[in-house]
């Protein structure tokens, strides 16, 4: 079974989890072989500090299913599971983190959800009941995927997850980078993936620690603000910049008309402080408009190369469900507590 070309593909992203390594590896294959398909395992290790790497590589000498990748530094789990998605064959793509907070014995019922729902591009896990003790770590995590929902217009209860379910053709598609890794649905909704959200366990992580602290909180922000802007301006940035721009430039001269109509009646400007504002504003407007003038001729550039396409047309019509529209989540599949 192992021989054949791989049907499933896992990614797990691996840094410092050295005492999970031996469990996770055992739990992942005994899940797969469940599903009857042929399975590998692909096990990014992102520069860990510990013995993960070494684990890893022992691990794989008898073990048929497991490639390991080394990365040669700290990347960041994006870039690992990017280098995961690079060597992936199987017509299906497994995400997990490799810490066993996600159960690897949902994965055969995600599989078969798949199998059975061809309109479905994508299952993403949703931590129903999640255990993560610390406040601190549910409240933004709450916030996050509130407004990421409302933002974004893809709308899960949970971004956060790790265990994630794709059809190849969306990881083809979609080019991560910096840590939009937590923004992979809504990339993929930008894709044309239809999602589909269903429960998964989750369990309190057992060994090895969080590699992440509080100061995530911002840097999803800033993310967030970032997938809005190419979400909607990335193809015209001149309707981003030149819009605001326009607004700031139109009171600016219409003060300085105002202004000048004034002087031209013999009256002293110099000590206004609508000057100092029209100026101000005059500067800034012409200044916007100028990036968004900058961005546009940007954007050419970014098509020109690779013949990048404005829009991608389907070979055949995506099976009809009515309630599912794009990027949203239907909720079926088992409630697992
Ligand atoms: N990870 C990684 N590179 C990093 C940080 C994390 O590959 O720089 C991996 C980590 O080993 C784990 C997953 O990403 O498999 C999620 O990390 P973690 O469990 O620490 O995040 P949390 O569950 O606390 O959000
Ligand atoms: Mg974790």
């Amino acid at each position: 079974m192992t021989h054949a070309a791989p049907a499933i593909s896992v990614v797990i992203p691996i840094y410092n989890e050295a005492e999970n390594l031996p469990d996770l590896v055992t739990r992942v294959g005994d899940a797969l072989a469940r599903t009857g398909k042929p399975f590998e395992l692909i096990c990014v290790d992102d520069g860990s500090r510990d013995a993960s790497a070494h684990i890893l590589a022992d691990l794989a000498a008898h073990t048929p299913w497991l490639k390991p990748r080394f990365l040669i530094r700290n990347y960041g789990q994006t870039a690992a599971l990017q280098a995961g998605f690079d060597v992936a064959q199987g017509e299906y793509i497994v995400t997990l983190d490799g810490d066993l907070q996600n159960d690897p014995d949902d994965i055969p019922a995600l599989i078969e959800t798949m199998d059975n729902s061809p309109e479905i591009d994508m299952i993403s896990g949703w931590r129903k009941a999640r255990q993560d003790a610390a406040l601190s770590r549910k409240l933004p995590s709450m916030i996050a995927n509130r407004l990421i929902s409302k933002v974004t217009g893809v709308r899960l209860h949970d971004y956060g997850c790790a265990l994630k379910v794709y059809r190849r053709e969306i990881i083809e598609r979609i080019q991560l980078y910096g840590e939009l890794h937590r923004f992979i649905p809504t990339l993929a909704a930008e894709a044309g993936a239809r999602i589909l959200e269903v429960p998964v366990r989750h369990h309190p992580r057992t060994r090895g620690t969080s590699k992440y602290g509080i100061d995530r909180t911002f840097r999803v922000a800033l993310d967030l603000l970032l997938i809005k802007f190419l979400m909607r301006y990335l193809h015209r940035p001149l309707h981003a910049f030149g819009g605001i721009g326009l607004w700031l430039l139109t009171p600016g001269v219409l003060s300085l008309a105002w202004l000048g109509a004034l002087k031209l009646m013999g009256e002293s400007i110099g000590g206004r402080p609508l000057l100092l504002v029209a100026v101000m504003l005059c500067l800034m407007g012409v200044q916007l408009i100028a990036i968004g003038v900058l961005g546009e001729v940007l954007i050419r550039v970014y098509h020109e190369p690779k013949g990048r396409q404005l829009y991608r047309v389907r070979a055949t019509p995506r099976p009809h469900t009515p309630e599912a529209p794009t990027g949203a989540a239907r909720h079926t599949g088992p409630a697992h507590g």
